[in-house]
């Protein structure tokens, strides 16, 4: 008799974003006259630049002449790109060879399908509140998981104690949801501690564009050490809009060695079997985003963000709630006021001002009592839903 992977009756139910929809739908069919102001959403609202679109052409008529066209592309990714991904790592001052980076359709397959190469038997640490993908791809998988539960003390920042045990862990610096990001120092602490027990970390940089304050390190190869025992995971996603249009990468040093395997030459083997290669069209346009008119055209956008970001930032400091992230992340985590619950904020802010947001419990159980504020909607809703909260709340 058949048996299914009976990992999947352990998951969760993942009732936050189909809670928010419930919730923002009965609240529109009783009142169809009110505009929402959305600032729950995790997807860009801005459309990909013009370096983008003009490389989507190009390939586009590339496939439509015998000498230009690409059929299967190579599994790990084209070589013009896998240089050009190397090349902005390099211009950073990192030493990467182009056969260290792995082209992907983005970080969510990737952190998900990594696993594969790591025994069953590991254990995988991951901070809370986090990305609800680190929880449920484990939980796919019959991990044993480890939960760090950070804090307002740490400003959602923990490092490692005595206690504090796995052989994989998962960082997202700049994070989801928390915007809170890694100093040099304390990566550092996680780097050692790693290397220490010879534990990997997956290292999510999927925001690490946002990062503005330039002391901050955009990658874990910043670290001195981080080549052995570091993979580190990122995505066009909402760095240059390819949420719809799908790419990323992932960087594995070929220091990373364990029982004389090694990880860059297993996943070489894995995607070789387990894929054919991300689309020439795609890759093609990707490759602009890398040119310096393409880096000055996605931080146009990214600028954009960030200044709905300051827009948010100027009402919660007006209130004098607490928060971090906005400066170097899209996100926008604050202290719900009045020792309000999350969901009774959610609520509040709906009812109210029509400012829907996201509730921190939903990102585990340490986010009670937190609310999550994303940038990525259009600059009128935001600097609207800025005035709306001074308004209830001020
Ligand atoms: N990692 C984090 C922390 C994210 O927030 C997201 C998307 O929201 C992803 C990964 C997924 O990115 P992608 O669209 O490349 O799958």
């Amino acid at each position: 008799m058949l048996t299914p992977n009976m990992n999947y009756s352990h998951l969760k139910s993942s009732y936050l974003f189909y809670n928010i929809a419930q919730k923002t739908k009965a609240y529109l069919a009783e009142n169809p006259d009110k505009h929402l102001y959305r600032l729950g959403i995790g997807d860009v609202s801005l459309p990909l630049c013009d370096a983008v679109i003009k490389g989507l052409h190009t390939a586009a008529d590339d496939q439509a002449k015998a000498d230009t066209f690409n059929g299967y592309m190579p599994e790990c990714g084209a070589p013009f790109l896998r240089t050009k991904v190397a090349d902005y790592y390099r211009a950073r001052g990192l030493s990467l060879e182009d056969d260290e980076v792995f082209i992907s359709s983005g970080a969510s397959d990737e952190l998900g399908d990594i696993l594969d190469i790591f025994d069953r038997s590991n254990r995988s640490l991951i901070i809370e509140p986090a990305y609800p993908a680190y929880v449920d791809a484990n939980v796919m998988g019959g991990r044993e998981i480890v939960h760090l539960p950070s804090s307002r003390d740490n400003g959602f920042l923990p490092l490692p104690d005595e206690i504090t045990d796995a052989e994989l862990i998962y960082i997202c610096s700049p994070n989801n949801p928390t915007g809170a990001v890694f100093s040099k120092e304390q990566l550092k602490v996680w780097v050692d501690w790693a290397n220490e027990r010879g534990s990997v970390i997956l290292f999510d940089a999927a925001y690490e564009a946002f990062i503005e304050d330039e002391t901050l390190p955009h990658s874990i190869f910043e670290i001195e050490g981080a080549r052995t025992c570091a993979i580190e995971i990122c995505s066009l996603s909402k760095t240059a809009g390819f949420t719809g249009t799908r790419l990323g990468y992932t960087v594995i040093p070929k220091e990373l060695v364990r029982n004389g395997m090694s990880f860059n030459d297993m996943w070489v083997r894995n995607r070789t079997t387990k894929t054919n290669g991300v689309s020439y069209i795609i890759q093609r346009a990707a490759a602009e985003v890398f040119t310096p008119e393409g880096q000055r055209q996605i931080h146009a956008n990214i600028d954009i963000y960030k200044q709905n970001a300051r827009t948010i930032m100027k009402a919660l400091d007006e209130l004098g709630i607490w928060y971090t992230g906005g400066k170097n992340a899209p996100y926008i985590w604050l202290e719900c006021p009045s020792k309000m619950g999350s969901w009774e904020f959610f609520d509040l802010l709906l009812e109210k001002v029509q400012v829907i947001g996201t509730p921190g419990e939903g990102f585990g159980k340490c986010g009670e009592g937190f609310f999550r504020f994303s940038t990525f909607g259009s600059p009128e809703d935001t600097q609207e839903a800025a005035r709306r909260l001074v308004s209830l709340l001020g």
